[in-house]
């Protein structure tokens, strides 16, 4: 985006505002929060901004899934952020955006649709520096279809595109790919850093460099670990996934998280580590409960004990503490999928424990992807000392398999 002349033009921005919303009220607002860098770049260099993004699920209109509620916030947002960089004024309590003064200055207009007649005339008229939001673009099924004529009506509104929606870089969508190949196409800083981030994993990391992947499935996962596999140092598996390895390698893992129809697939994994003399490190000690549920009877045994009839929930002190060793001497480290059930609290402490262990690394640079290990580390208040928390679950898990994204590749096609 910098490369480009943006000055007093036009510039339609992708951003992901798809935030968990519960009857209107917006319940995190980060993703709102990522998109103000791009945003204040682009009004100092006094281009038209105007924004667009999906919300939800929508078959049609759905007043439920407005973006209206999103326009108040960044107005707040933007508001607050004029007046920081304002020298002399005292900003009182800056947590809490509700507290906040008038929204005029980071005032954000809004239109009912997000393209036609009206949509066209708000944004020609769009003073510099001014902001506008388009409503929802999957009201139209046009959106995911990446229907061409949709796509044709979004580009008519700008004279330059930038994506900084990392989040939906892995979906072929008019918002985000189609309109990419009839405008110049850049994209933004969040966007920008999330592929510098991530491109580091996967082309040339410092070694050495350990992944560490856990999570539900083996079988969402298994592209990433086979292109790991050749990039790697170190492979450390954890979370449900590391159940199948286990069984795959002789032990009882009872009522267990297993997917039996990759039992193969596991022994191939140990096989090419071995071969490629990647070291490959599975739990050696689990929390086991009785029944699937946070106020069950859970005891720590070693992986060659879990009881008959008891299921794997999180990983044991000893394994965290194995990791921990594995990891001291890395100078990159990624970490995608949680180490146990984090949704049940007993189970979530290999999880926090190893956010602990990653977020002291000094020399490394380290990474998260995956959406609920990314809500690990800001559940526990480390997600700063992480140098990059990635805002695209499935973005950057295709990321990491080596997949070429479609949202961005069609930015460097511009
Ligand atoms: P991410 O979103 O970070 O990529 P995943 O979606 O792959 O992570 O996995 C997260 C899920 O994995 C969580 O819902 C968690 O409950 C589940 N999980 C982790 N360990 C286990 C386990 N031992 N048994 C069952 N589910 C597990
Ligand atoms: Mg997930």
């Amino acid at each position: 985006m910098r490369d480009i002349e943006v000055r007093g033009k036009r510039v339609l921005v992708r951003v992901d505002y798809n935030v968990p919303l519960d009857a209107g009220k917006i319940l995190d607002d980060s993703r709102i929060r990522a998109t103000l860098p791009t945003i204040s770049y682009l009004r100092e260099q006094r281009a038209k901004v105007i924004l667009m993004s999906h919300l939800g699920r929508p078959k049609g209109w759905d007043e439920a899934l407005s973006l209206r509620p999103v326009a108040e916030r960044l107005a707040k947002l933007l508001a607050h952020e004029q007046s920081r960089r304002r020298p002399g004024v005292d900003h009182g309590d800056t947590s809490s955006p509700e507290s906040w003064a008038s929204p005029r200055e980071g005032a954000v207009q809004m239109t009912d649709c997000c393209v036609g007649v009206d949509v066209q005339r708000a944004a020609h008229s769009l003073r510099e520096g001014g902001v506008l939001l388009l409503e929802n673009l999957r009201f139209h099924a046009e959106e995911e279809a990446n229907d061409p004529e949709y796509a044709k009506a979004l580009a008519s509104l700008g004279e330059v595109y930038v994506n900084d929606a990392f989040g939906t870089a892995h979906r072929a969508h008019a918002s985000t790919e189609g309109v990419a190949r009839l405008l110049p196409a850049v994209a933004g800083l969040l966007m920008e850093k999330e592929i510098e981030f991530l491109s580091l994993a996967v082309e040339n990391p410092e070694r050495p460099y350990a992944a560490i992947i856990g999570g539900a499935k083996i079988s969402t996962k298994m592209a990433a670990l086979e292109n790991l596999l050749s990039k790697v140092d170190k492979l450390l598996i954890g979370g449900g996934m590391a159940n199948t390895f286990l069984k795959a390698e002789g032990f009882n893992v009872g009522e267990s998280l297993v997917e039996d129809d990759y039992l193969e697939q596991a022994k191939s994994v140990m096989r090419q580590a071995d071969e490629k003399g990647v070291r490959l490190l599975l739990p050696a000690d689990v929390i086991v409960a009785e029944r699937f549920a946070a106020d069950s009877p859970a005891r720590r045994v070693s992986v060659k004990d879990v009881p008959e009839g008891w299921r794997i929930m999180d990983v044991g002190e000893t394994t965290i503490d194995v990791f921990a060793r594995a990891l001291q001497d890395c100078r990159m480290v990624v970490w995608n999928g949680p180490m146990g059930v984090i949704e049940m609290a007993p189970f979530a402490h290999g999880s926090h424990r190893l956010a602990g262990v990653i977020a002291n690394l000094r020399e490394a640079t380290t990474i998260i992807g995956g959406g609920e290990t990314a809500a690990v580390v800001e559940q526990v208040g480390l997600a700063s000392r992480f140098s990059h928390v990635s805002t695209g679950g499935g973005a950057s898990l295709e990321f990491l398999e080596g997949k070429e994204l479609p949202g961005v590749t069609a930015l460097m096609d511009a």
